[in-house]
């Protein structure tokens, strides 16, 4: 296997990936660490957990999970002290790396339902009250309403007292209006046992489980537009994932490899780390094509995938296969097929958009960020030497008889060796790969 730690140059367009940092911005941290951070520049991302919440027993082991993939995403610009306290998870965040940083990556991370920035005050009714005031000073809203929790109950105001001082404050000061429906601004007070946090804005977290709590699988990516979503619903129910794509280059351009690279770059924002491997397959198509009927090409290129797929993921311990097929949505996925196409994986097969329609999967893929990458024209190796009205309907006895005549085994070590295995990395690759652009 050739390892390939780069493949394809950005062609500029590794800041659609990931926020990529200015120089000063990289070096922040250092001089972060340099200096004495006071109590006024302090702030924490506080991440209110999703599910986690529902977990007994063993909810520490999603909140250690949760703590791992917080460094990582934050591996560039460097996180503080990191606790857990009741639903909430806090991380101290450097001075020099701005909110807009923070956001960013904190939309990234699986497991949180939602979080605000918020900064530290002591827990006296006057020291809210200013921060707040503060903090909604420079807003545009024109609404707001404050959200108060007493995760300490002891305080002596209650969670409406508190709002409804503070409220009166910010409304006196800024000359806003307090809407409880549909506010414009959401100021957030949370009163701990030792200190209070003030925060102007809630972000909507990624929701779900943590990255890696539920082990580890490999996604047949095609560079369409199912297969990214199919990734990141997974990644969302805690599974890391690798990538495998599968290609015709020479016989197509290499456009198809780009887009996969594209795609698995995007979704390891979500992951830290992942491996794609690129998967020559032009070989074992020409021998498909050259002993099998037209009708049955569709299946037997399936199945190779499979097997090929199936060797790939047992490499890097994964413990099924994730593809974006629907029901119905082409010939090869109508039930009959599925059923005689995933008996040629030797690992357990995931298909979390079989009961979704496009539609819903282009909105999906739109909000995702990878609908314009999946519909760059390519050309996808199963549209190769494909009939206009293939199998639908394929029997398994058939599709035994036509790969009796293969090598089947040797065919996929072969394709294995041939295999590019890229090794993705974020945040650090981004940073790489703009050093390397400059
Ligand atoms: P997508 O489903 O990603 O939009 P598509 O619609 O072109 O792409 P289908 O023909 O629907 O792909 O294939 C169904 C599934 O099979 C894909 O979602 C993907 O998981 C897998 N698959 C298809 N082609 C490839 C490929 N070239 N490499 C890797 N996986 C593939
Ligand atoms: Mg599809």
């Amino acid at each position: 296997m050739i390892i390939a730690p780069r493949l394809f140059q950005r062609k500029g367009n590794a800041g659609k990936l990931s926020c990529q940092m200015s120089m000063d911005e990289q070096t922040a941290p250092r001089a972060a660490a340099n200096s004495v951070v006071s109590a006024k520049t302090r702030r924490y991302l506080i991440g209110r957990y999703h599910e986690i919440v529902l977990k007994g027993g063993n909810r520490w082991r999603f909140v250690e999970q949760l703590k791992r993939n917080v460094r990582s995403v934050f591996a560039d610009c460097g996180c503080g002290r990191i606790r857990s306290e009741g639903p909430r998870l806090m991380i101290e965040i450097p001075a020099a790396v701005p909110d807009a940083l923070v956001h960013e990556r904190a939309a990234l991370l699986f497991g949180l339902q939602n979080f605000t920035i918020s900064r530290p005050v002591p827990r006296e009714l006057e020291a809210i009250t200013r921060e707040a005031v503060t903090a909604a000073r420079g807003s545009r809203a024109r609404t707001f309403r404050i959200t108060t929790k007493r995760a300490d109950k002891r305080f002596p105001l209650n969670s409406m007292e508190i709002d409804r001082i503070v409220g009166a404050a910010v409304a006196a000061e800024h000359g806003l209006t307090v809407d409880l429906n549909d506010p414009e601004l959401t100021i957030t007070i949370e009163i701990l046992p030792d200190v209070a946090f003030v925060a102007a804005g809630k972000h909507a977290g990624a929701g779900g489980l943590p990255v890696g709590i539920s082990g580890r699988a490999t996604v047949l990516l095609s560079g369409g537009i199912d297969s990214p979503v199919a990734a990141y619903r997974m990644m969302r129910r805690g599974l890391q994932v690798d990538f495998v794509h599968f290609h015709s280059h020479p016989l197509v351009s290499s456009a198809s490899r780009e887009k996969a690279y594209d795609l698995a770059a995007h979704l390891t924002r979500y992951e830290g780390r992942s491996r794609l491997a690129l998967v020559p397959f032009a070989d074992v198509q020409r021998e498909i094509v050259a002993r099998t009927l037209r009708p049955l090409r569709v299946v037997l290129y399936r199945r190779f995938m499979l097997r090929i797929a199936s060797a790939i993921a047992r490499r890097s311990g994964s413990a099924a296969l994730i593809t974006g097929e629907s029901l119905g949505q082409v010939a090869s996925q109508t039930l009959t097929n599925m059923t005689v196409i995933e008996q040629a994986a030797t690992l357990p097969m995931l298909r979390p958009l079989v009961g979704m329609d496009k539609n819903e999967i282009v909105i999906e893929a739109r909000r995702l960020g990878t609908f314009e990458t999946s519909i760059l024209p390519d050309q996808d190796c199963c549209s190769l030497f494909v009939p206009a009205h293939p199998e639908t309907n394929a029997r398994i006895e058939a599709v035994m008889e036509a790969e009796a005549q293969f090598e089947i085994e040797a065919m996929v070590a072969a394709t294995v060796a041939k295999t590019e295995m890229i090794e993705l990395e974020f945040p650090q690759q981004v940073a790489r790969a703009a050093a390397d652009s400059r």
